[in-house]
């Protein structure tokens, strides 16, 4: 009677569905089903996880109950006490009317509600409660589903309008094609709904999650695999590079030797490009590894073999410094056209949407006509009306701060389809690479280029008296050495929120999908407390600038500051002073976060570094010891000074990026970093756990690609059809939210 699409005030009473919707965005009876239990308990479970100011859910037997009068006021109090067998908690309502003749002893009830303390003693005040004899309907569970709550819903209100959805569910329409499922031995989908809502048991839970995960990644790669087909089908223009050309003057100049992972990924980029399909590569590896000489070298092969190459970085303090760092690189090579250039030499352009209009004009004369062999820019890149001669390869650096909407914005630009070379900032777990880039092959620079100083990294808790400051006397330390030091934190100005490029980490996960093992349900209604009150505000630019500035240890430094809010020649004239050695102590935003390259710059203090993710810190922390110097990384926050703290400790302890993005990936919503939005309706990846379901990932890509392959345009199979594109819908909709 009731498909997933059914709007959900067919169902339920007006007033339920309109919470459903302003609550959780819960519209239709699907919607409801994506709504997961955050967790099942047992009928036996404990009243163990009690603390002040958590949210409980659990089942208690009534062991006492009284009522008497109070003297304040009128009516009568109901006191009682609940228990699990081992532990007793107090329970008041403060109008015993109409819940004396429930709450009698011997009555068992599921109890939800938030945990204070009175006279010393744990208790419930005015919690809510379901009778477990309603709640049974007869028929005794060994699991009970607990979901979070739904505005003020709790969490028995919404098990009973699940379960009216499911009574009069119709049998849902199938994704997968029966012969996987069988395969794979996979339950259907209706009954793996169930299982989810209404298990009988811990492994039927079991079965209809793996089910529902496998869907997810199945659908994903559908979609992956339709696009490589997509994406095999297309053919370009072959890119062979004539042989003494500016490659191999590069090369002959390089003031160091190629790694072999950098010049085997040199060798393959070389051989895809000069195929008349289109690359589609992606180039990961450690911080420091050398993925712009790899980058640049296929760059130059592009302008040896008649095309152009641009580069596309995600900010402009990027694209400004990949554009001095490659001039520098290619000396007289980038003379093109110019007096004293060299004769195979070609133009290296800045194109960036701060630019004066002058200047941006002729940058886009230098790429229509094909004078500028190389361009680089920021999505300026995309969004004006540039036009290139030919367009050859397109290069994306970090990537994770573009969608495939903006790669595929710049593929436009070209007559034919231009091969993309795509390289992170971070390096990725195999199965997230598979996940978000999966349309690609990829290639890892797994070894670091020889003579890299190692950088040593402390936590540094500013509760620790003289920490803080002996913080700066290295700086100052360092700084007579002749070297250089970067100071980073969360924001700009003290009024200011943290920064844009900041991505401040949530410090309570709570609110994750499956919950984790916190013990706080979430109460209705209510927002996250657990945190207290911070030790003094967030650490601002200006703030730390100032005090620097004022502080007598760093007397006679040269102290600046760098932030996104800066006029872009600004920005442009503060790192280039900073590259020249002309500016000490560089105190800024995440700007500098990736790809800046100052082999001088030999310390890198975070402030509230707690506030940044690990692969974050990470990427902040591969500034540094990048010249042959050794590099120190001190991460400064503002917590307890004894306590331990997790991710701050995982990034001290070890440089391996790999295992760094998956603590990260661990730590945060996973939906998050996939980039799917997470507001209560089921997120593209509700089940699926990127790195956990690693043997998911590869049989589901296995099987998109057989289904692919026999059925390109899904039409045998109309139900993964429709979940397919209302995932690229969504996708689609997700990149232009961020814009
Ligand atoms: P990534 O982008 O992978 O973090 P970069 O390409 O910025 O790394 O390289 C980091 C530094 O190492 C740069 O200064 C670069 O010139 C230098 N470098 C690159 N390859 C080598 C190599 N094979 N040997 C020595 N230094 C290298
Ligand atoms: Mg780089």
């Amino acid at each position: 009677m009731y498909s997933e699409s059914t709007p959900l005030s067919k169902v339920l009473g007006k007033r339920e569905a309109t919470k459903f919707r302003t609550a959780r965005g819960i519209t239709t009876v699907g919607d409801l089903l994506g709504y997961w239990p955050r967790r099942y308990q047992s009928p036996e479970s404990n009243l163990a996880a009690a603390r002040i100011g958590s949210y409980i859910v659990a089942v208690a037997e009534v062991k006492s109950a009284t009522t008497r009068t109070m003297k304040a006021r009128r009516g009568r109090m109901l006191q009682a006490v609940i228990t699990d067998g081992s532990k007793d908690l107090e329970i008041t309502f403060f109008s015993a009317h109409g819940h004396e003749g429930k709450l009698l002893p011997g009555t068992r009830a599921l109890f939800a509600g938030k945990v204070s303390s009175f006279n010393n003693r744990l208790q419930l005040a005015h919690p809510g409660y379901s009778l477990l004899s309603d709640f049974d309907r007869g028929e005794r569970r060994d699991l009970i589903p607990i979901y979070r709550a739904v505005g003020n819903l709790h969490t028995w209100t919404v098990t009973e309008c699940v379960r009216m959805v499911l009574d009069l569910l119709d049998e849902t329409p199938e994704a997968i094609p029966e012969p996987i499922l069988d395969r794979r031995d996979l339950m259907d989908r209706t009954a793996a709904l169930r299982g989810i809502h209404t298990p009988a048991s811990t492994s039927e839970v079991d079965a209809a999650r793996r089910r529902m995960s496998y869907e997810e990644a199945f659908v994903l790669q559908v979609a992956l695999a339709q696009r490589r087909a997509r994406q095999a089908q297309e053919s370009t223009k072959a890119r062979v590079p004539r042989p003494g050309g500016l490659l191999d003057a590069f090369d002959a100049r390089l003031p160091f030797t190629l790694t072999d992972g950098q010049r085997e990924i040199g060798e393959t980029l070389a051989a895809e490009m000069a195929r008349d399909v289109p690359m589609h590569r992606l180039l990961q590896g450690e911080v420091g590894s050398g993925k712009t000489v790899v980058a640049l070298r296929a760059m130059l092969a592009a302008v040896d073999a008649g095309g152009q190459a641009a580069l596309l970085a995600p900010t402009e303090v990027l694209a400004a410094q990949h554009h001095r760092s490659i001039t520098a690189m290619l000396g007289d090579l980038a003379e093109g056209g110019m007096l004293g250039g060299s004769d195979i030499g070609t133009r290296v352009t800045l194109l960036t949407g701060s630019m004066p209009t002058a200047s941006r004009r002729r940058a886009m004369l230098d790429i229509a006509s094909g004078d500028a062999g190389i361009v680089i820019g920021t999505h300026a890149l995309i969004q004006e009306h540039v036009s290139f001669q030919d367009l050859a390869l397109v290069v994306v650096d970090e990537q994770h701060r573009f969608g495939v909407e903006q790669r595929d914005a710049l593929r436009g630009k070209a007559a034919q389809p231009p091969h993309v070379l795509v390289m992170t900032a971070t390096p990725i777990p195999r199965t997230v690479a598979m996940t978000v880039f999966g349309d690609m092959e990829t290639s890892t620079l797994s070894e670091l280029p020889a003579g890299r100083a190692p950088i040593t990294t402390h936590v540094v808790p500013e509760g620790k008296p003289g920490w803080l400051q002996r913080t700066w006397v290295r700086v100052a330390e360092e700084v007579a050495q002749g070297r250089q030091a970067y100071v980073v934190c969360p924001r700009i100005g003290d009024d200011d929120e943290p920064d844009d490029d900041t991505e401040i980490f949530d410090a309570d996960p709570s609110n994750g999908v499956d919950g984790g093992d916190d013990g706080d349900d979430g109460g209705p209604d209510e927002g996250d407390d657990g945190a207290g009150a911070p030790p003094r505000p967030l650490a601002s630019v200006h703030r730390v600038h100032a005090d620097l500035v004022a502080n007598p240890a760093l007397a006679g430094l040269r102290i600046e500051i760098l932030h996104g809010r800066l006029a872009a020649e600004d920005k442009d004239a503060v790192m280039r002073e900073f590259a020249a050695g002309d500016i000490d102590v560089l105190v800024s935003t995440t700007v500098i976060e990736v790809g800046v390259d100052v082999p001088n710059a030999s310390v890198m203090v975070v402030m509230d570094a707690d506030r940044f993710g690990v692969s974050q810190l990470h990427q902040l922390r591969g500034r540094v010891g990048r010249g042959g110097l050794p590099g120190l990384c001190l991460l400064v926050h503002a917590g307890a000074p004894d306590t331990p703290h997790e991710r701050l400790d995982a990034v001290s302890a070890t440089t391996d990026g790999f295992e760094l993005s998956r603590i990260d990936l661990r730590q945060r919503r996973e939906g998050d970093i996939l980039g799917s939005s997470q507001h209560g309706v089921r997120s593209q990846l509700q089940f699926l756990h990127v790195l956990e379901d690693e043997d998911l990932i590869e049989a589901a890509r296995e099987d998109a690609h057989g289904v692919v392959t026999d059925d390109p345009d899904l039409s045998a199979h109309p139900r993964l059809a429709a979940l397919v594109s209302a995932r690229v819908d969504a996708e689609q909709a997700a990149y232009l939210e961020r814009g």
